[in-house]
């Protein structure tokens, strides 16, 4: 036998060098192997609604199966106008100001690379969802990570002012907030309009959570404010709305200025959206009912786990939005408190069999506060289970 060496790749230099495995991933695969529950990853554990799966086999059928416009299919996009006005009273012409993109994820690295580059620095957040910063880096920014007030995640408007500079050429706002549950007042909002009036910087507005929001708050989404609405590109996610994390689908809304930017890397980025989904989706849109009635639908199991936590020395923070509960463990016994938060999520899924992430993950310098994520999109079995184990905190 002949000894052959194995061709090796060229090396080249990452691009993303800081970027590895993800504590999200290796809490899923702890908790698969060891039989832990689930409360890590924020996706839901039951179906959608099979009028959806319906409607979306439907459209196979009729074969509605070839590459739809570039913009997304022209029925979805007049649905999403239509939902937008109705609910904020700001209307975006579905021709030119509506993209339909693979989800929120690739609305977001398309908004990003559409607009910043590098000499530019844009604004997050912190904690922040994760795919904020590599898409800053990706696009040859800058990014400027900026606090939210440690503990109840609100916007520190005197701290985000200071991070403003002549190179800011955009600032990520989430409402409601991953992964803090924090919800965005009109006050907020019309703080963050004032802030920036005077100013050249535009807004990417993640509200992939814009149908969760609870005790009767109401979602401010930056449509509602022109100030804000004029500069911003608006992110929402079907994937959350509809149970359908792993369709892949959502949009973007934003002026005619801002949209012909977005498509130009769009259009080379993704080009399409799958077609079957679009049209199931915009069929299944003229019916209010699915979004309007979410809150009530995540109230409940909200509750359950909040009813759960209380019943431990788990310390609950406000949720306000999102399916998302923070705890902090800061009233255990010193062994358990004095492990740092991805430790203690560790421990939690090995000893207690409930797996939750650490907030650090969501920080640029791992900020340790003792707080740990729980994701409450599932089952009321799934959620009894784990209130049962983590009875013994
Ligand atoms: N933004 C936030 C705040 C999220 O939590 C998520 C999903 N976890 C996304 C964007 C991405 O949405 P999608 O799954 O549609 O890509």
């Amino acid at each position: 036998m002949p000894h052959t060496t194995p061709i090796q790749a060229p090396a080249f230099p990452s691009r993303l060098p800081g970027v590895g495995t993800t504590i999200f991933t290796v809490m899923s695969a702890l908790a698969a192997e060891t039989g832990a529950v689930n409360l890590g990853q924020g996706f839901p554990d039951f179906g959608c609604d099979p009028k959806l799966t319906s409607l979306v086999n439907d459209a196979m059928r009729e074969g509605l199966n070839q590459y739809p416009p570039m913009s997304g299919v022209a029925p979805l996009r007049a649905a999403i106008s239509g939902k937008i006005e109705r609910l904020y009273g700001h209307r975006y012409d579905a021709e030119r100001e509506i993209t339909v993109t693979a989800g929120g994820t690739q609305a977001i690295f398309t908004a990003v690379l559409c607009c910043a580059g590098p000499g530019d620095e844009v604004i997050v957040l912190d904690p922040c969802y994760d795919c904020y910063v590599p898409a800053i880096k990706m696009a040859g920014a800058r990014a400027v990570r900026v606090p939210l007030t440690p503990g109840t995640f609100r916007p520190d408007f005197g701290r985000i002012a200071a991070a403003l500079t002549p190179r800011t050429r955009l600032l990520i706002s989430n409402t409601p907030h991953n992964p803090g549950g924090a919800v965005w007042s009109s006050a907020d909002m019309r703080a963050l309009q004032d802030m920036l009036a005077s100013t050249a910087v535009l807004l990417l507005s993640d509200e992939v959570y814009e149908h969760m929001v609870y005790d009767g708050a109401r979602h401010e989404s930056v449509a509602r404010y022109p100030g804000l609405a004029a500069r911003a590109f608006i992110i929402s996610s079907f994937g959350k709305t509809y149970h359908v994390t792993g369709w892949k689908i959502g949009y973007v809304a934003a002026p005619a200025a801002l949209t012909d930017e977005l498509r130009k890397v769009h259009q080379f980025n993704v080009f399409t959206v799958n077609t079957p989904m679009q049209h199931g989706i915009a069929r299944y849109l003229q019916d209010p009912a699915p979004y309007l009635n979410l809150s009530a639908f995540y109230t409940e199991r909200r509750e359950r786990l909040r009813a759960a936590l209380a019943r431990t020395r788990l310390r609950l923070l406000p949720c306000q939005g999102t399916y998302f509960q923070c705890a902090a463990y800061d009233g255990l016994s010193i062994a358990e408190r004095d492990l740092n938060e991805a430790d203690f999520c560790l421990w939690l899924t090995r000893e207690i069999g409930v797996a939750a992430v650490p907030l650090s993950a969501f920080y640029g310098n791992a900020f340790d506060q003792k707080i740990i994520r729980f994701c409450f999109a599932k089952r009321n079995e799934t959620l009894d289970e784990a209130a049962r184990r983590l009875a013994r905190l």
